[in-house]
């Protein structure tokens, strides 16, 4: 009887609690949905409503109004397999602008993937569906946009379709932008409105100028993607934390691709959707092509000297387009599946060797963190420590003055968030040296 019952056990016996799903299976399932197809048909799409001008006509087949309306349809479409988790919508703001002279009215088109558990932690991405050509006041006569900004549109529409059909923690944000090409009018009435609404936006990505890779030298550069981040003060501002966790998704993610970090808010003279976010205190950087063909953007489609001039389709990689996308979808799937970073780290060196006393706030729900170090003429974090428990850690045999230090909270499943760095130590600004921004 006794053996009886013992077998018996053994039959019931569920085995060892099985390992959560890792995030690094779950982002390749992700990654493998992404269809370049469609991504290639809303390019030609967008192109063919002739003109995405802010002031082009909002009724029938040409006009920003046409625009909107198949990307409130392509969004929409989301809807049905997103476990109720999806909407989408327009958000109408008017503006008075400068560039244009007068009051307009932007339109973005906003689709909202709610969050499982911590739904008040929001990433948004987003591009600009708005387009000019070589005059900027034109409503009316063609202005492509293929590259600038339909290419990047594109990417937040297939990013929507492919994030959707998985619950995570936090809440996405997709948000094809107005008004950017009109002085970042529709991402900075967002962005506003967020901050007034108190919402924690703890990332900004926007693709802008995403799709093309031949460049003016007739070479092809299709190998990696340029990261644009601000920074106030310093080389770790919040944005260039999250420009960091950008080249780590891609590294990890992405097979033969890499994200390159621009130590710079944008490129000279220009500007971009993440502006409006960073003006705001969030974190947001920019994705923009490796080498820019100046003669495709913001120029009327003609021909000088058997030179083809205008932002066409045609000029349009989707095959690297498809890469821009694993990135932004590794990327929000990864920050929008990890718990939240640390709100805070301090760091303190030791007096009687050479270590390194770290201190944050526990993190609720982490399963550990990572402890990440470089040196301060380092672009990008050098090495990485795991540790299980929270709270404080000290690191020993690193001097505190010539590395910059930071921790991320890793998750059950292996995700792992943006890093929290301490700030600069500000002696020369208490010794009253001129306030640095
Ligand atoms: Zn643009």
């Amino acid at each position: 009887v006794i053996a009886l019952l013992a077998l018996t056990f053994l039959a019931q016996d569920p085995g060892p609690t099985p390992a959560p799903p890792r995030f690094q299976d779950q982002v390749g399932t992700l990654l493998r949905a992404i269809d370049q197809q469609n991504l290639e048909r809303t390019v030609r799409a967008l192109v063919a409503c002739g003109t995405r001008h802010v002031l082009s006509a909002t009724e029938g087949a040409r006009g920003t109004g046409a625009a909107r309306d198949l990307l409130q349809q392509q969004l929409e479409a989301c809807v049905a397999g997103s476990g109720g988790r999806l909407s989408v919508g327009r958000e109408a703001y008017k503006v008075q602008n400068a560039r244009l002279g007068r009051e307009i009215e932007v339109v973005n088109v906003v689709a909202r993937l709610r969050g499982t558990n911590d739904p008040e932690r929001i990433y948004v991405v987003g591009g600009h569906y708005d387009s000019i050509n070589s005059d900027g006041r034109d409503a009316t006569r063609d202005a492509p946009g293929a590259n600038d900004d339909a290419s990047g549109t594109a990417v937040v529409v297939e990013a929507c379709r492919v994030l959707s059909r998985h619950p995570f923690p936090a809440t996405l944000l997709f948000v094809c932008y107005d008004g950017e090409e009109q002085g970042l009018v529709g991402s900075g009435a967002h962005a506003k409105a967020l901050a007034a609404a108190g919402a924690r936006v703890d990332g900004m990505i926007t693709n802008d100028i995403v799709g093309n890779t031949r460049g003016m030298d007739g070479k092809t550069y299709d190998g990696w993607l340029r990261c644009f981040s601000y920074s106030a003060r310093g080389n770790d501002s919040t944005s260039r934390s999250l420009a960091r966790a950008a080249t780590r998704a891609a590294r990890e993610h992405v097979a033969g691709f890499d994200v390159r970090l621009v130590l710079r808010g944008d490129r000279y003279g220009r500007g971009g959707d993440h502006r409006s976010f960073f003006n705001e205190g969030f974190p947001a950087i920019r994705f923009s092509e490796p080498r820019e063909d100046y003669s495709r953007q913001h120029k009327d489609v003609s021909e000088r000297d058997g030179k083809p001039y205008g932002d066409l389709p045609e000029f349009v990689d989707f095959g690297y387009l498809g890469k821009v996308c694993a990135v932004n979808v590794a990327l929000l799937a990864e920050l929008a599946s990890a718990p939240p970073p640390p709100s805070q780290l301090t760091v303190s060196g030791t007096r009687d060797r050479y270590a390194i006393d770290l201190r944050w706030p526990e993190v609720p729900g982490v399963a550990g963190y990572e402890l990440v170090w470089r040196l301060t003429t380092a672009p990008d974090w050098e090495h990485a420590l795991r540790v299980d428990a929270g709270g404080r850690h000290r690191l020993d045999e690193l001097g505190l003055d010539d590395v910059v230090v930071g921790v991320r909270s890793v998750g059950a499943d292996g995700s792992r968030s943006r890093v929290t760095a301490p700030p600069e130590p500000d002696a020369l600004q208490q010794r009253g040296a001129t306030r640095d921004r």
